[in-house]
């Protein structure tokens, strides 16, 4: 690696790919030792499953949280582990890590950051969600010019012709929000049942009725390219008529699938698509890299995520030990260690507390 390559990477104790619930939770326990994290995910969120697949849904099995739905969850691991000021990069994959002579790792992301880290947590989850794709022969090519899986800036959109593809939120949030502001709207789903809030379809139900949006309900067969320039779709219809929408820009939100993806090139032995560790450290076959959460398997492994959170816990002792070798880590309490109530920023909060109970 160049000498200007180094300079521009984040020196850190160590990457976590990974902000599900528990890349959060591993912040925390790093931050208790003392340990700097920098937290990588693919998606534009934090929270992993929690936020992607069900956020609204209550989880029961949370250890003293009798209660609390997914997003809450995530809410307040992020409040956890605010002390910490873990770096957060997100909408960028962590495509390669590469093991130095030193033992540290260089870390890079699809978006370019770089990452000088002296130690690699996979938290990966079920790998990195990547949406689901148009797969009709040609359509690869027009992707980001006039083919979108998401909307970077709205304002491109603006005046154009469009047509949407999906049923669930994401589609019909942008149908109602285009409806406003481009030429034309056509939504095309398979079926007129939607996984979006009734709301979000009754209101597109009413904009059609006013000729603001179209709703087209069949499966795109093919691409009507013009010049090289895509200008349409053909679209089987329920009856079984296929027609050509034309359009200038075609937006898929046809929801997000998981891919082990880069994971399966660091070199790491894998099983199936789980990464193998040890349960004293969770190390995977590569010293300084380490599995935790819905990606490791080992021996009665439960894809849980208070199985996630004890792993976390003793992958940090594990990083700590790895980058200072020979020096013995002592388990403190949080509850009476005065510098692990510094690292949480509570020493006030915490001796007001011990004198409240004294006087
Ligand atoms: C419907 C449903 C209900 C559930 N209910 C419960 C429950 O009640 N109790 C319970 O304990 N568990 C429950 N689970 C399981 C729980 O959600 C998972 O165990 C938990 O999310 C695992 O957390 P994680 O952090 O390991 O992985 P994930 O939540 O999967 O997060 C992994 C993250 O890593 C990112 N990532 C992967 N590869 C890369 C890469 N190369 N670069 C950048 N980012 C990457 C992904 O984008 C993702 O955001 C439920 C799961 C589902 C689907």
């Amino acid at each position: 690696m160049s000498l200007e390559r180094t300079k521009l990477a984040t020196v850190t104790d160590a990457v976590i790919v990974g902000a599900g619930p528990v890349g959060l939770f591993q912040v925390f326990e790093l931050g208790l030792l003392g340990l700097r994290a920098e937290l990588i995910d693919s998606l534009p969120a934090i929270g992993g499953q929690c936020t992607e697949l069900y956020p609204d849904k209550p989880i029961y099995d949370i250890p003293a949280v009798p209660v609390c739905t997914a997003r809450e969850l995530i809410e307040r691991l992020a409040e956890q582990i605010k002390p910490f000021n873990a770096g957060v990069h997100l909408g960028q994959e962590v495509t390669h890590v590469h093991k130095r002579e030193d033992g540290r790792f260089d870390v890079e992301t699809s978006r370019g950051a770089r990452f000088d880290a002296g130690a690699v947590i996979i938290a990966a989850g079920v790998g990195s969600f990547q949406p689901r794709k148009l797969s009709v022969p040609d359509a690869e090519k027009h992707e980001g010019v006039s083919i979108h899986y998401r909307v970077k800036d709205a304002e491109a959109f603006r005046g154009k012709d469009l047509v949407i593809l999906g049923g669930g939120d994401s589609a019909l949030d942008w149908t109602l929000s285009f409806a406003e502001t481009a030429n034309s709207v056509v939504l095309v789903h398979r079926r007129a049942d939607f996984r979006a809030a009734p709301a979000s379809v009754d209101r597109m139900y009413a904009l059609r009725e006013e000729g603001r949006v179209d709703f087209l309900e069949g499966t795109v067969q093919s691409i009507v390219e013009d010049n090289g320039v895509l200008t349409g779709v053909r679209v089987t219809a329920r009856d079984g008529v296929t027609r050509s929408v034309s359009l200038e820009q075609l937006l898929v939100f046809w929801g997000l699938s998981p891919k082990l993806g880069p994971i399966a090139n660091w070199g790491l032995a894998l099983n199936r698509k789980t990464i193998p560790v040890d349960t004293q450290r969770f190390q995977t076959s590569v010293p300084g890299i380490y599995a935790i959460g819905d990606i490791n398997d080992y021996p009665g492994k439960k894809k849980l995520i208070l199985s996630g959170f004890h792993e976390a816990a003793l992958a940090a002792f594990a990083v700590k030990e790895y980058l200072s070798p020979g020096q013995k880590v002592h388990l403190q309490y949080t509850t009476t260690s005065p510098l692990l109530q510094k690292r949480l920023g509570v020493t006030e909060a915490a001796e007001e507390l011990d004198s409240a109970r004294r006087a």
